[in-house]
């Protein structure tokens, strides 16, 4: 994994790593999974003791702002004492029971932060949702999820309201704003008089913790369960060594609270390392303004999607000066080496790119220390066995592509979810031989980086010719024309399909001869790739669909062109 370098002195050196070392060690097997343990009480209260004593550089936990210039910091200290004040609202105002389940459907706001530890202590399942959610996404997740508890902003409180009367499995309602609405207690006024005394449940670490919705670039989002240990101390390696976390860092992850990105980047690996967490609370991704954040925030280490580096280095950032930062990490979709090199050239830093899915913690990245290829996941992070394997389940050489898998046999990683909720069916669908599959394509080289094809369903079939989207796509955004590329298969009546290319064009070149352009870039593809792979047809489009969280949906354009046969 590399030697990444520690900024400890004296005393501190030995204590704030520790608690990292402890749980990595048990990330790489060679401590085994404690039988209880509970993020609240085993870490955040650790670091809480560590602060109190001065045994932790003085950096908060969490450190929130939003565009009217407020601003919110908690020390490890008043974090946890909040969260306490939280978990007797739960238990008490709301009469939430160990292992009843509460959706929190809210935007950046610091109670979401606070909900995710009260839920911890009191032992509840914490169901976050983005709050880009309509109506009827709110109600088929009340139902499906059975929560009892339900909290909402002022914003999303009518649509919940408009779906009450189907919604029998909700006890309580909690909105986070000022004033009162008939129906709903106060969150703000009930912790306001909570007590902060509260005794932290003590779960197994296999109990359930968590149910996160996948974010449905494939079909309608699936819940995953994740256990106390899963989230909890599966980012250990993760924090440590891909976003190269130390209790001096701040991280900055721009992800929605309703994905699991947020849970990867806002909460456990940040805290798992001590490191504080930040939050700017942008209701849109503006490149300006995160530029302008990096610039003026001692933010160390940044996270956001690589549709996000892609505006920001469309935006140019040379001009701007990031003082802090010296770590910059991605994943949730493919990064396209064009987008690497330009951010070095604008900033002088890498993109660490990292590999995983809501169903596990980080499956691949580029780590500190580690070479960097661009374009490529990363290797495998403990404890996960990463394996490329065929349709049977069995592994294939090096150098051939298959399904991305992780070794569930003969034991099971603690840090992969535990089920997909109330659906044994595609539960089990998930595992094949020794196998979980990722459903993602992938090939491993020699040296154990592992090179992303596509979604299985995003592969294209052209007269026997097999071609992931990703590698025809990087190729386009090399070329100045193209500002986004999503490229899928075509019907045609002699290859059965071929590649086709959505293209949305930089402005420069939006008035050019369409004709002479699509030539141009085919040629272009030829040259840079294998030339089977061009996209025989292309379309110029305005924009392309994408997920609340900014993912291309290929699948969603595919469709339109087989709808047309
Ligand atoms: P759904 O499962 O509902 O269709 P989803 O798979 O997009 O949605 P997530 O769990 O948020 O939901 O995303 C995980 C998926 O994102 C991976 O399976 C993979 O397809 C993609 N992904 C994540 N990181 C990368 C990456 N670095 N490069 C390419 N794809 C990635
Ligand atoms: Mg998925």
């Amino acid at each position: 994994l590399g030697s990444p370098s520690r900024k400890f002195h004296g005393n501190n050196r030995l204590l704030t790593s520790q608690i990292i070392s402890h749980y990595e060690s048990i990330n790489q097997g060679k401590k085994e999974l404690p039988e209880y343990f509970n993020f609240a009480s085993d870490v955040l209260d650790e670091w809480a003791r560590l602060e109190k004593v001065g045994k932790k550089p003085a950096n908060p936990a969490f450190w929130w702002v939003n565009e009217e210039g407020e601003e919110v910091k908690w020390s490890f200290e008043e974090l946890g004492s909040l969260s306490r004040k939280a978990a007797n609202v739960l238990s008490e105002a709301c009469g939430l029971q160990r292992g009843d389940r509460v959706l929190a459907v809210l935007p950046r706001v610091p109670e979401w932060w606070l909900l995710n530890v009260a839920c911890m202590r009191a032992g509840i399942v914490l169901i976050p949702g983005t709050s880009q959610l309509t109506a009827k996404d709110i109600s088929y997740r009340l139902q499906a999820s059975k929560a009892k508890c339900i909290v909402t902003n002022d914003t999303l409180a009518p649509a919940v309201e408009s779906v009450l009367p189907g919604s029998q499995f909700l006890k309580s309602k909690l909105i986070v704003g000022q004033g009162s609405r008939n129906g709903w207690r106060n969150f703000k006024e009930l912790l306001v008089v909570a007590s902060a005394d509260h005794k932290c449940v003590k779960t197994r670490s296999q109990d359930p913790m968590l149910v996160y919705f996948t974010s449905g670039t494939t079909g309608f989002p699936k819940m995953v369960v994740h256990s106390h240990s899963s989230y909890g101390i599966g980012f250990a390696t993760t924090g440590r060594y891909w976003l190269n976390l130390t209790p001096s860092d701040v991280m900055w992850n721009t992800s929605d609270t309703g994905w699991a990105k947020s849970a990867y980047g806002s909460v456990f690996s940040p805290w798992i390392c001590g490191s504080c967490v930040f939050v700017h609370n942008i209701p849109q991704f503006q490149p300006a303004v995160i530029a302008e954040t990096l610039s003026k925030y001692p933010i160390t280490t940044f996270c956001t999607a690589p549709t996000a580096f892609l505006m920001l280095v469309q935006h140019d950032v040379s001009s701007y000066k990031f003082p802090s930062l010296k770590h910059c990490t991605t994943g949730g979709e493919a990064l396209n080496p064009e987008v690497f090199a330009k951010w070095k050239i604008q900033t002088g830093l890498d993109i660490h790119e990292g590999y995983g899915q809501t169903e596990t913690v980080a499956i691949c990245a580029n780590m500190k220390g580690m070479k960097i290829k661009p374009g490529s996941l990363g290797k495998a992070v403990p404890p996960y066995d990463v394996q490329i394997v065929d349709d049977r389940g069995a592994v294939v050489p090096r150098g051939e592509e298959g399904t991305i898998a992780v070794r569930v046999q003969p034991t099971r990683p603690f840090c992969l979810f535990s089920e997909y909720l109330d659906n044994p069916e595609k539960t089990a669908a998930s595992v094949c031989g020794d196998f979980y599959l990722t459903g993602d394509r992938g090939v491993m080289d020699e040296e154990g980086y592992v090179w992303f094809v596509g979604r299985a369903d995003d592969i294209i079939n052209s007269a026997g010719y097999r071609i992931g989207p990703f590698e025809v796509e990087s190729a386009l955004i090399e070329h100045p024309a193209v500002s986004e590329a999503a490229v899928v298969s075509s019907p045609d009546p002699v290859r059965g399909e071929v590649v086709k290319a959505f293209i949305v064009l930089a402005p420069a070149f939006v008035s050019h001869d369409p004709e002479k352009l699509i030539h141009e870039l085919q040629q272009h593809v030829k040259k840079v790739t294998a030339p089977y792979k061009y996209p025989r047809k292309v379309e110029f489009v305005q924009d392309l669909p994408k997920t609340v969280t900014g993912k291309i949906q290929r699948n969603v354009l595919r469709s339109k062109e087989w709808a047309k046969v």
